[in-house]
């Protein structure tokens, strides 16, 4: 990439699952002078995914029937059609979205790490600069998503822990007992996977997050987690602590040592797996934005940064109120709010949308969102 001179109407940065489905959006409203930028290949995040890692949400060739496949990031695809899988892996989803990016023939441009984001004035493009030279663009989405920019702070010595994302193989560790710091989707996904490895796993969290009940599944374990995890329980390879708060984890003679907020500390020879989160790819860009809290960023009703007007948010990062959009049949829902935006300001015609919003792909109604099951 050289020097542009050449001022895009938008640059997506991410080509992971919503910055594709963003791009195809565009595309489908006819907006076509723009770029979809990734420091890695399509799909990055999920080829980074360990290899027993597969999807909670299940994938369905519903689509003829008007429900689109769950994990579908654009309208008339479907994982399930493609990959013939329910639960695909990380590298399964990722040839899945690799197909939409040619079916769409997406303008990519990958091994293009985003390294800043400025602009001299409101009314001016924005300079967008990337390992691979300078871009401007009227409007920027940023799709970075999460899973490249792990949570590994938090306590003291939490850096010296192994973080979820960062493991290629759970047969490939080490043998022995292995303590896990974190209880949530994450943190279950990597005893399960030990257990089944043969090893032996104890997870920690300050509460019971297996034994929550509720109707929003972002706060929930999945019921294909929760049936993985009560067998790994029943083989007493796996072992559930809650009510154990993490305060530190130093080195000792032994290895590790952790320690808890109650005064006890455990020894253990491997590192501990810290499955806590990610802090998000938006604070690669925090000063654009002004902060709900540490993690997410304030955005308007439109998913539009609040300080940086023309900068929009698209993917997991997104949240309104107290609704949670982590995953892809949540957040794909948006993408048709922000193009509305965009097809505006552009003055071009947002008709297309009405077909999304049959579809269930334009969510601007939020109060939707507030039903909770009846049984
Ligand atoms: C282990 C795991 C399991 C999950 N399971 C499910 C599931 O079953 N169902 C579900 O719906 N969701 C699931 N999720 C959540 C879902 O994967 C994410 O919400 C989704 O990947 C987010 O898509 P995204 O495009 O925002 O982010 P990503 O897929 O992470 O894509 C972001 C892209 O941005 C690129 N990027 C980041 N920063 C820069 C930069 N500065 N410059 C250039 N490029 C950059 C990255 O290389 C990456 O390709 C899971 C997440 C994890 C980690």
């Amino acid at each position: 990439m050289t020097e542009g001179t050449r001022t895009l109407d938008v640059v997506i940065v991410g080509a992971g699952a919503a910055g594709l489905g963003f791009g195809v959006t565009l595309r489908h409203l006819g907006i076509d002078n723009f770029a979809i930028l990734d420091r890695g290949d399509v799909g990055a995040s999920f080829l980074r995914w360990s290899r027993q890692t597969r999807f909670i949400t299940p994938s369905f060739t519903s689509n003829q029937f008007g429900l689109l496949d769950l994990n579908a990031v654009c309208l008339g695809t479907s994982p399930a059609f493609s990959i013939g899988t329910e639960h695909p892996t990380g590298a399964e989803y990722a040839a899945y979205l690799q197909g939409v990016a040619e079916h769409f023939e997406l303008p990519m441009a990958t091994g293009t790490d985003v390294l800043s984001i400025s602009r001299k004035a409101r009314r001016k493009p924005f300079r967008v600069e990337t390992s691979r030279g300078d871009l401007h663009a009227r409007f920027v989405v940023w799709a970075g998503g999460e899973m490249q920019y792990p949570r590994t702070h938090g306590f003291p010595g939490a850096e010296l822990c192994l973080h979820y994302s960062n493991v290629d193989s759970w047969d490939d560790l080490a043998n022995g007992e292995r303590y896990v710091i974190g209880g949530a989707e994450s943190g279950v996904d990597a005893a399960v996977a030990l257990a089944a490895a043969g090893r032996r796993a104890v997870v920690f969290d300050r509460e019971e997050p297996w034994n929550r009940r509720g109707s929003d599944p972002s706060q929930l374990l999945s019921p294909f987690t929760r049936a993985r995890l009560d067998s790994a329980v029943d083989s007493g390879r796996v072992t559930l602590r809650g009510g154990c708060v993490v305060t530190g984890v130093r080195r000792n003679h032994s290895g590790y040592q952790l320690a808890f907020e109650d005064g006890d500390v455990i020894d253990c020879a491997e590192k501990p797996i810290l499955a806590t989160g990610f802090v998000g790819s938006a604070s690669h860009v925090r000063s654009l934005f002004d902060w709900r809290d540490e993690y997410f960023p304030l955005l308007t009703e439109n998913d539009e940064s609040t300080v940086t007007k023309g900068l929009f948010l698209v993917g997991p990062q997104v949240r309104q109120d107290d609704i949670i959009f982590c995953f892809i049949y949540k957040f794909r829902q948006r993408f048709a709010v922000v193009a509305n935006q965009i097809a505006r300001r552009l003055r071009v015609s947002t008709e297309p949308l009405e077909w999304y919003r049959r579809h269930g792909m334009y969510l601007d109604d939020l109060s939707c969102c507030e039903d909770a099951c009846a049984c």
